[in-house]
């Protein structure tokens, strides 16, 4: 199931996207959530066409949870080694934005980079999960830009601005509930420019060995985000690009790059 999250009238609400398509409009539908996913829910039957919605993040997490350089190839193109153990950053709540919405560049930065990857959707209240439990612990997947002011990324020894800036964590267009993660294709465009293409299989640790490592050390909450890393490819984004991350069996989430105000 796709879940999505949306405005309306001015309410908020999940909803079952049906009908095929990517992630523009055409053609789909969502079928209103009685609830929230993260529990037991039921479809309502009240159907409304994405046309007349506006998508938002499918998810408000807590916290974002994004592990660095766990793709060998882009991990060569910045110079790095591969790290023998994940390693793990985080991205504020404020820096979450939905399918659509613009990315603000930053004031502080003259080198934005875009960094499609995978997102994995927590669904439940967890700690300490075994690698055999971890499936059970999660509610889907999208997709996520983690866009990095790399020149500050260099510059500072902590990446809180570098890549943790408003508007520096696009995810959606919605999460896929039912699909196997593990060999996935993962592209980023710019104004239909491809720059990355990459597959989940790539992964130097997997969504396990990520989701084992973090928990050993926190409590991950429903809604709450981990993002997996990306492949080879990064590159600039400047103000009025259009950067477009697709991932096989999910979707496509389009943002534009904006003067920040
Ligand atoms: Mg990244």
């Amino acid at each position: 199931m796709r879940i999505a999250r949306f405005s309306i009238d001015g309410n908020v609400a999940f909803g079952a996207v049906e009908g095929e398509g990517t992630g523009d409009s055409a053609g789909l539908v969502l079928d209103i959530i009685k609830g929230i996913p993260f529990a037991d829910f039921e479809l309502s039957g009240t159907k409304v066409p994405l046309s007349k919605v506006r998508l938002l993040p499918p998810v408000l997490p807590n916290k974002v949870v994004a592990f660095g350089r766990n793709y060998a190839e882009h991990a060569a193109e910045l110079g790095h080694e591969v790290p023998d153990a994940p390693f793990a950053f985080f991205k504020p709540s404020t820096s979450v934005v939905g399918p659509g919405d613009p990315i603000a560049y930053p004031s502080f930065s003259s080198e934005l980079h875009h960094e499609a990857e995978l997102a994995v959707v927590i669904g439940r209240m967890c700690r300490e999960v075994p690698r055999e439990r971890v499936k059970d612990v999660i509610l889907g997947y999208t997709c996520a830009n983690d866009v990095t002011a790399r020149d500050v990324q260099r510059r500072e020894k902590q990446w809180a601005r570098a890549k943790g800036f408003d508007s520096s964590c696009p995810l959606g267009p919605w999460v896929e509930t039912d699909l196997d993660p593990s060999d996935l294709a993962i592209q980023c465009t710019v104004n239909g420019e491809q720059r990355q293409l990459g597959r989940t299989s790539q992964m130097i640790h997997s969504i396990e060995d990520l989701i084992v490592n973090i928990t050993e050390a926190m409590t991950l909450l429903p809604g709450d985000v981990i993002l997996t890393g990306t492949p080879a490819g990064v590159g600039p984004l400047d103000v009025g690009d259009e950067v477009a991350v697709t991932i096989q069996g999910i979707g496509t989430l389009t943002n534009k790059v904006i003067k920040r105000d």
